[in-house]
């Protein structure tokens, strides 16, 4: 019986190596884990390939230590085997450890296999010697080899399994286990050693024509710890490249949900806007169907913001509304949805117990509006009109409950504010008409729908004709000629009021370069200007443009405004009114006395004239105040060197008043009413002929 030796350096080399080989298994074990697509069978190749060299050369170094009296070689077929079932069997390993689940039959299943498959190529390895006589294995250590590969192996699968997700600390543990492991398959090889007897007369038959020599441990070595680390080298650069395009990917997730929410929410008040709130309607929609109960869409609309924007600037607005914003959720569940809608328009959604209850929450949401703001150290006062539909009740899908609780809140601004209505189908029709009319206003202009009707202006001394106001007409294909009071409004809330007054302008002026060709070459044509007009940044052209265009001199052009635009943004009217004032243009302040008549401003103002209000006038015979009023603004006017012209005159008393009172031009029903450009110059003339024998005092 021969005793052989190892060599010591050579042993912790083995060592070393199978710790390293273990190490990359796991590692490579996690990157399959984690990896998706065709790149999981390139890891699987390479990961096997590693291992298994990482194995078997272990082993191999292992053989290598060993050191008897007689010269050992390997036979290259036999030992090439080894090396094949090292490989297969670590590619088994790995495809076992990168499935979803390792339920624990399937775990000693592999356990089995693998400790096989490990012992198979150990006792392979040995077979390359080629000895004679054969070797003698000792039964109980070669069991034992047998047992520890296999519990090894369980124990390696074991943990490769659950080390295969990035979890911290992981390298670590890795680190850790690859020990473990490193040692249990050291173990299992020199056991399995151990188990070896070689017979006094052994003859290695491998060593002549086989694998020997000096130097065949350093070619081993070196081969396999190259491919080992290139292996693991290559694992961890892709570890990192995964982990920063996770972060990537971390980072985009975190863009896009900031993206969804800005295109789900109002940027002013951070409240869902209105395609969250469509959604959320068609959701509570699908509960009510499938769970019955009932909902309320409540529509509030501020009033007298507007004014406050004018007054205080956006600046002061929006912050109102944000405050708006706030109060409103005050009394609000979470599972109610507040969105804001449209400038100051806000829409409630809330679930009902009962439908009576809606009543109770939207007279709590006026109340709550009605209460002061302090914004700014300014106190501010505005009030909440508020409309109400019902679901199940008031419509079937979300735009039609919308437009309904709309339809109800306009019904609750005309009831006087400040208040709320519950949506009614008497609205409805109501908001269905005015749908149709806006479509209709759409295709007036091409259709050429639109006339001009035009009210004569006299002298009040002379009684001469000394102009007159252009006034807008519908001619409507069913509902026939529609005045301003029924489509001005619309247009303006959709803009169409900007091509329509440009239409007007010029119609206007057409007219009047008409008439001056007649001969009344002082008369002045005035257009109304509505405040969306004046705000818009191409009035100035459009005036110079329209007086080009018809050679029309500067100031046989009056444009009227309200005093209320006027004054609404004082410092931008300012602007512009300065620019046609500079022009020649002849401005007039319109219904003046029903705004807020700051004479401060008004003195800065560039205008020629003031309309007195026909409210004034209409009472002036009845009332004294009014009177007083009328007198008080002649006086001003003339004070500040503008003319006053008074509207709405009806009778011969007013007449007689106004002028006395120091007017300087007078219109209105009595002097005559607003007609089509052929019928005013018929009367114009028919005046003119009467008045020709008189003056000459036939
Ligand atoms: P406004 O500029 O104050 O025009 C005078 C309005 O009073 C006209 O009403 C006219 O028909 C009416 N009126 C004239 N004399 C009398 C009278 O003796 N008694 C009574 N009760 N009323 C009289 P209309 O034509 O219905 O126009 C109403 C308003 O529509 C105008 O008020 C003006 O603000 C606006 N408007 C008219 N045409 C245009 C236009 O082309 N563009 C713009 N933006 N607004 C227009
Ligand atoms: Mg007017
Ligand atoms: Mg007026």
């Amino acid at each position: 019986m021969l005793i052989g030796s190892y060599s010591p350096s050579l042993v912790v080399i083995s060592l070393f190596v199978a710790i390293l080989a273990s190490y990359t298994a796991l590692d490579m074990a996690g990157r399959i884990a984690t990896t998706k697509g065709r790149a999981i069978y390139l890891w699987m190749t390479g990961g096997a390939l590693a291992m298994g060299v990482g194995v078997w050369s272990m082993h191999f170094i292992g053989m290598l230590a060993l050191r008897l009296p007689f010269a050992l070689g390997f036979d290259m077929g036999i030992t090439a085997l080894s090396l094949l079932i090292a490989v297969l069997s670590s590619g088994f390993a790995l495809w076992l450890v990168s499935q979803q689940r390792l339920p624990l039959w399937q775990l000693l299943f592999g356990a089995l296999v693998m400790g096989a498959g490990i012992s198979c190529m150990h006792y392979t390895g040995m077979a390359a010697m080629r000895m004679t006589p054969g070797i003698d294995y000792d039964p109980t250590l070669f069991g034992a080899s047998l047992l520890i590969a296999v519990i090894a192996s369980g124990a390696a699968l074991w943990i490769a399994f659950n080390l295969r997700r990035n979890t911290p600390y992981v390298r670590l543990a890795r680190a850790g286990a690859a020990v473990v492991m490193g040692v249990a398959i050291v173990g299992m090889h020199y056991t399995g050693m151990a188990a070896a007897q070689f017979a006094d007369d052994s003859f290695c038959g491998a060593a002549l024509s086989g694998l020997s020599g000096k130097g065949l441990d350093n070619l081993v070595l070196v081969t396999s710890l190259s491919v080992l680390i290139i292996a693991l080298l290559t694992s961890l650069l892709d570890a990192r490249l995964e982990a920063r395009t996770a972060v990537l990917a971390d980072s985009l997730t975190l863009a896009n949900q900031e993206l969804t929410h800005l295109a789900l929410h109002d940027m002013l008040t951070g409240l869902p806007n209105r395609l969250l709130l469509s959604d959320r309607i068609q959701q509570a929609m699908q509960t009510v169907h499938e769970q019955s109960g009932c909902f309320a869409l409540m529509f509030i609309d501020l009033d007298g913001f507007k004014p406050i924007n004018d007054a205080f600037g956006h600046h002061m607005g929006d912050q109102l509304l944000r405050e708006v914003g706030l109060r409103l959720r005050e009394d609000l569940r979470s599972q109610d949805t507040l969105a804001r809608i449209g400038g100051d328009e806000f829409v409630l959604l809330v679930q009902l117990m009962q439908p009576e209850d809606a009543m109770a929450l939207a007279a709590r949401q006026v109340e709550l509006i009605n209460r002061v703001f302090t914004v700014a150290e300014h106190d501010l006062k505005i009030s909440a009109s508020i409309g109400i539909a019902l679901f199940p009740g008031n419509g079937s899908k979300p735009e039609e409950l919308l437009m309904n609780a709309d339809a109800a809140m306009y019904h609750a601004k005309g009831m006087g504010k400040n208040g709320y209505s519950f949506f009614d189908v008497s609205m409805n029709t109501n908001a269905r008409k005015q749908l149709q009319l806006l479509q209709d206003l759409r295709n007036a202009l091409e259709h050429r729908q639109f006339r001009l009707h035009y009210q004569p202006k006299f002298d009040a001394v002379s009684g001469r004709a000394v102009g007159a106001e252009a006034l807008l007409r519908w001619e409507h294909p069913q509902q026939g000629l529609l005045l301003p009071a029924t489509f001005i409004e619309l247009a303006e809330k959709s803009g169409l009021i900007i091509p329509i007054g440009e239409w007007v302008l010029n119609e206007a002026c057409r007219q009047m370069a008409l008439w001056r060709l007649k001969g009344y070459h002082d008369w002045r044509i005035a257009v109304n200007l509505s405040a969306l007009q004046f705000c818009h940044s191409g009035l100035v052209k459009s005036v110079a443009v329209a007086l080009d265009r018809h050679q029309l001199p500067a100031n046989s052009l009056t444009l009227e405004i309200t005093e209320t635009t006027a004054m609404s943004d004082a410092d931008a009217s300012m602007t512009v009114l300065q620019q046609l004032s500079d022009m020649g243009v002849d401005l007039s302040i319109d219904d003046f006395g029903t705004g807020y008549s700051s004479l401060m401003y008004l003195k800065r103002l560039p205008a020629n004239e003031l309309k007195i209000d026909r409210g004034f006038v209409r009472d002036l015979e009845h009332d004294s105040d009014d009177a007083a009023i009328v007198s008080a603004i002649v006086a001003l006017g003339q004070a500040l060197g503008l003319r006053i012209v008074a509207e709405g005159v009806e009778t011969d008393v007013q007449q007689t008043f106004l002028t006395r009172l120091g007017c300087d031009a007078l219109q209105g029903y009595f002097l005559g009413h607003p007609l089509p450009a052929d019928s005013f110059m018929a009367n114009i003339q028919r005046a003119e002929g009467a008045a020709v024998p008189d003056k000459n005092g036939v």
